[in-house]
């Protein structure tokens, strides 16, 4: 288990008078712009019943990870784009063909065009900061991974998932993989807390 502990926290004063009880700001967690977050709901919203996904970009500090920034993407999935993407995947990690389950389609799969990634990518790093994650939604499905997700998923970036019920959002959880590539849920914070009890 990592050691939240000894992770370096900014100076506050809160640091100092609560030493003695659990710091719950070492937790692992991710950041997000209340705007940002609005943002990230309202396309999942908009882009019913099809999946919508896009990109954070922030900065990233061991489980600290910072959005400061949302870019609603397209989704490019379809058959051909499918194809390639995990032919792509596949060999750079050498996983087994994942499972099929339900049946491919925008309302169960999205994939965001690598070239466009890329611009972000460009963008971010301009500014001295870095795409941090991939948020994505579950349409009439739970915030929880799929397979496929586990499957697909980079080490490092943060997945934040909005699942959408009946057109309405109801729920956003984040992840993150851990080393044995199994996900555990991040807590998702758009207040800055040094001591939240
Ligand atoms: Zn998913």
């Amino acid at each position: 288990m990592p050691d939240w502990q000894d992770s370096a926290s900014p100076a506050s004063p809160g640091n100092t008078f609560h030493r003695s009880i659990p710091r719950f700001t070492a937790l692992p967690h991710l950041w997000i712009d209340p705007n940002d977050l609005a943002a990230m709901i309202e396309h999942a919203e908009h882009s019913h019943p099809e999946e919508c996904c896009g990109l954070l970009v922030g900065t990233m500090q061991d489980d600290r990870i910072t959005a400061i920034e949302v870019y609603p993407m397209a989704n490019h999935w379809n058959p051909e784009t499918a194809r390639d993407f995990e032919a792509a995947m596949l060999t750079q990690s050498d996983l087994t063909q994942p499972a099929a389950t339900d049946p491919p389609s925008t309302e169960r799969r999205y994939i965001i065009d690598p070239r466009a990634m890329l611009d972000v990518q460009k963008l971010a790093r301009d500014r001295g900061l870095a795409i941090v994650g991939i948020y994505h939604s579950h349409p009439e499905h739970l915030a929880i991974p799929s397979e496929y997700d586990r499957e697909f998923a980079w080490a490092d970036y943060v997945y934040p998932i909005v699942s959408v019920r009946r057109g309405h959002p109801s729920e956003v959880r984040a992840w993150r993989l851990d080393d044995d590539r199994q996900f555990y849920e991040l807590e998702l914070r758009t207040e800055l807390q040094y001591c939240d009890r």
